[in-house]
């Protein structure tokens, strides 16, 4: 059956609708951090799953991917890499484009942050589109690490964002409310 767990997660995380504009269902994960017991529970989840994979680097999508992304790195033994918006990072950057709803948008990420071949999984709060993941499998292949899974807490179990990220899987834990 289903991890007890997963519905007081979902039940944590608060929806604010149209934020930050109208028509969009805001999926706010600044409640979970709030409830020390669920947050616990996302990371353990995810550091259950992890841990005997062999990764060695952890990559969180500004903002809200640092927030697991670095938890779990702490607990599977990880180095935590972060991926960037535009001019957030002071070294040299290798970036990459994406396509938005309305205009585009970049990630970054450090010149050797990741070594070739190094075993990587992708962490963000909720993939919607599935276009910033897409990116961001991009950005890490463009620096020869492997891919080997995305990771969100919130996402919808649809067939069509699995297929937009370059064959990797994606692991969720609850769909949006
Ligand atoms: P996408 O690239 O379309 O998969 O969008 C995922 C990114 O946008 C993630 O970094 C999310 O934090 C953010 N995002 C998109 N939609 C929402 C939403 N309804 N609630 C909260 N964050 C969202």
């Amino acid at each position: 059956g289903e991890d007890p767990r997963l519905q007081a997660i979902s039940q944590a995380i608060r929806v604010v609708p149209h934020f930050p504009k109208q028509g969009i269902m805001f999926q706010d994960i600044t409640t979970l951090l709030l409830d020390h017991s669920a947050f616990k529970d996302v990371v353990d989840i995810f550091v259950d799953r992890y841990r005997d994979m062999d990764i060695s680097v952890v990559a969180g999508v500004e903002a809200r991917g640092f927030i697991f992304g670095s938890s779990i790195a702490l607990g599977i033994g990880a180095k935590f890499v972060p991926l960037c918006k535009p001019g957030k990072l002071p070294g040299e950057v290798i970036s990459e484009k994406y396509v938005l709803e309305y205009g585009t948008d970049c990630l970054e990420m450090h010149v050797g942050a990741v070594q070739h071949n190094e075993r990587v999984i992708i962490i963000d709060d909720l993939v919607a589109t599935g276009g910033t993941l897409s990116a961001a499998i991009i950005l890490l292949e463009r620096a020869d690490a492997e891919v080997v899974e995305c990771a969100c807490v919130i996402g919808l179990s649809d067939l069509k964002v699995r297929s937009k990220l370059n064959g990797k899987p994606l692991y969720i834990l609850v769909e949006p409310r």
